[in-house]
């Protein structure tokens, strides 16, 4: 397929046009009502996705919300303490709540009365699974494949149509030996490539590391470079020099298998990874690349889409 993409100087005037066009902001960056036009796409998007679902899969949907003990435990905490959102409430008696109104009332801050509840915004959609996988006892020989989505929350508020504190994610994620996971990954890989070409999306693939925390993470995200552990998928939206991560591909060792006692038949503990999409990042890729106007998108793209 012919790619024509145009990220050139005119980047920012088409960025506000997408903006204008697709989106409607809601006061706080990174946080965005999102129009008719703009849905669906992420819906045409979500089918194509399920389509390439493995018929073996679990499907699960989670609420944007979720335990905070089990954030901490799947170690989110110690590696993103600067991106992660705990949801915060009014916890006293009537009396104490009425307090936090009057002062509010009175020019004062209600906020300094809230206290933490036992709930995270979900920072990522496979995070829930592994507990899920847990309670089903011992993976078996052939492994486990789930299909997840959340909304999901990261504190890194921008201005930025590529990187919202609040947007969709949806995942594949595998949990078995380790060549069950890397051919899972691998084979997502070749898949993830050929899916952008047959969306006309200008993509290609690069080892990437996660923003771990402070000193420490950076020893961290050396390592995971160093043993390969994280690919993206990445698609120019502002230039062609420094293309947007619309996807990753993650081996987690057994991260997540030891943290919750997810154990193989072997009595070790299983390994995981995962393949996730970026549904508003490949969104406004697509919108980027293609135009505002639906009925321009090239007939190839029309068609995968089904739109
Ligand atoms: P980046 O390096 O751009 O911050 P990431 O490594 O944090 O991306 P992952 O943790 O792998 O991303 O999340 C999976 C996918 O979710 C990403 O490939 C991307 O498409 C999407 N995503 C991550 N953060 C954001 C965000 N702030 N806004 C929109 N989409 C996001
Ligand atoms: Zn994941
Ligand atoms: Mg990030």
């Amino acid at each position: 397929m012919n790619i024509a993409i145009n990220v050139g100087g005119d980047s920012e005037n088409t960025m506000s046009a997408i903006a204008n066009d697709l989106f409607r902001p809601m006061d706080v960056k990174g946080v965005y009502a999102r129009t008719a036009k703009y849905e669906k796409i992420i819906e045409a998007l979500g089918a194509l996705v399920s389509r390439h679902r493995d018929p073996d899969a679990e499907i699960y949907r989670f609420p944007p919300v979720m335990s905070r003990r089990q954030v901490e435990k799947s170690g989110y905490l110690l590696s993103f303490p600067h991106l992660l959102g705990c949801v915060c409430c009014l916890h006293g008696s009537e009396d104490e709540i009425r307090q936090a109104l009057d002062c509010s009332a009175d020019g004062g801050d209600w906020t300094d009365w809230l206290s933490a509840a036992d709930l995270v915004l979900s920072p990522a959609a496979c995070y829930p699974i592994y507990p899920v996988a847990a309670e089903k006892g011992p993976v078996p020989a052939e492994g486990l494949h789930f299909d997840v989505a959340a909304d999901c929350f990261r504190r890194e508020p921008s201005n930025d149509l590529d990187r919202l504190q609040s947007f969709r994610m949806r995942e594949f994620v595998r949990i078995g030996s380790p060549e069950q996971i890397m051919e899972f990954r691998e084979g997502w890989m070749a898949r993830a490539l050929a899916l952008a070409e047959s969306l006309g999306l200008p993509a290609r693939l690069d080892l990437a590391n996660d923003p771990f925390f402070g000193r420490g993470g950076q020893l961290m995200a050396a390592s995971q470079v160093q043993q390969s552990l994280k690919f993206e998928l990445l698609i120019p939206i502002h230039s062609a020099e420094r293309p947007t991560a619309c996807m990753s591909f993650n081996y987690h060792l057994d991260h997540f298998g030891d943290a919750w006692g997810i154990r193989h038949p072997t009595g070790k503990s299983a390994h995981s990874g995962c393949v996730a999409f970026g549904m508003d990042r490949l969104a406004v890729a697509l919108f980027r690349t293609h135009g505002l106007t639906l009925e321009d998108w090239p007939e190839g793209v029309r068609k995968v889409l089904g739109i």
